[in-house]
């Protein structure tokens, strides 16, 4: 093999790690910002239990596995949540830098993907999405501006209108629904989105959401023969995380049409 490929595979290798690694604390908000727990002092432990967790049943996936998902002290089975969140994100950390390239935008999309991983998760389980992974995603947003600015400060406006460009349309649903067909939720989710991904980006993400919920809420509503009420928040983030590996690549086959 030669050596450039293997330093290729080790550069991913480490990519995939790291995922699994924010993963691991992507689980800790996940359970912990709900609770309202705080997310630095207090230490892991056991949901059945409550026994403290030591540092070696806490290595992200591997720990599970040698466990094979129950606690160590309790034997209660621990939520395949957890595993499969970290693996998700590494496998997900991996995909955004194959398309995006190694550079610092594929960096902050990774930790945004985690942010969407973490409103995603607690908005299917609560129907609640909790502002302040709205101002992280805000952040990172902020910090992707900069950067774009610095290259080329023409491309400004392209993150100003992505910010107006969905969440404008969803609060006008949102006020003419009285409120009932989304939350305010949905709509900083897309003001935040939109300013990270810019305008176009924007509105391909609310389409591939929109397609993406249809048809997983009626495939539920057909397994579960019960009206499911719709957390619009996973959907929106799986739009936005397939407009991060893919919209370049979508948007240049839409406009072919137009030529
Ligand atoms: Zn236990």
């Amino acid at each position: 093999m030669q050596s450039e490929t293997l330093i290729y595979i080790m550069i991913y290798a480490y990519i995939f790690i790291f995922g699994v690694c924010i993963g691991s604390f992507t689980n800790v908000l996940i359970y912990r910002i709900p609770l309202q727990e705080n997310i630095a002092t207090k230490s892991s432990h056991c949901m059945s239990c409550g026994e403290k967790i030591k540092w070696y049943d806490l290595v992200p996936l591997v720990s599970y596995i040698i466990l094979r998902g129950r606690c160590r002290h309790c034997k209660a089975k621990i939520s395949v949540q957890y595993p499969l969140v970290e693996f998700i994100s590494g496998i997900g950390y991996v995909l955004i830098f194959l398309t995006n390239g190694i550079n610092l935008p594929s960096l902050i999309f990774c930790l945004s993907f985690s942010c969407l991983v973490v409103i995603s998760v607690i908005d299917w389980r609560t129907y609640e999405i909790y502002n302040c992974m709205i101002y992280a995603l805000l952040a990172l947003a902020v910090i992707r501006v900069i950067y774009e600015a610095i290259i080329d400060y023409h491309s400004i406006p392209e993150y100003v209108i992505g910010f107006f460009a969905v969440s404008t349309i969803l609060f006008i649903i949102y006020k003419a629904s009285h409120e009932r067909a989304m939350g305010l939720g949905d709509v900083y989710l897309m003001a935040a989105g939109g300013l990270l991904l810019g305008w176009k980006h924007i509105i391909l993400a609310l389409v591939i959401g929109a397609v993406i919920g249809s048809v997983i809420h009626y495939i539920l509503m057909l397994v579960l023969k019960k009206d499911h009420m719709l957390a619009l928040g996973p959907y929106l983030s799986a739009g936005m995380f397939i407009t991060m590996l893919f919209g370049d690549g979508i948007l240049a086959w839409y406009w072919q049409f137009f030529k």
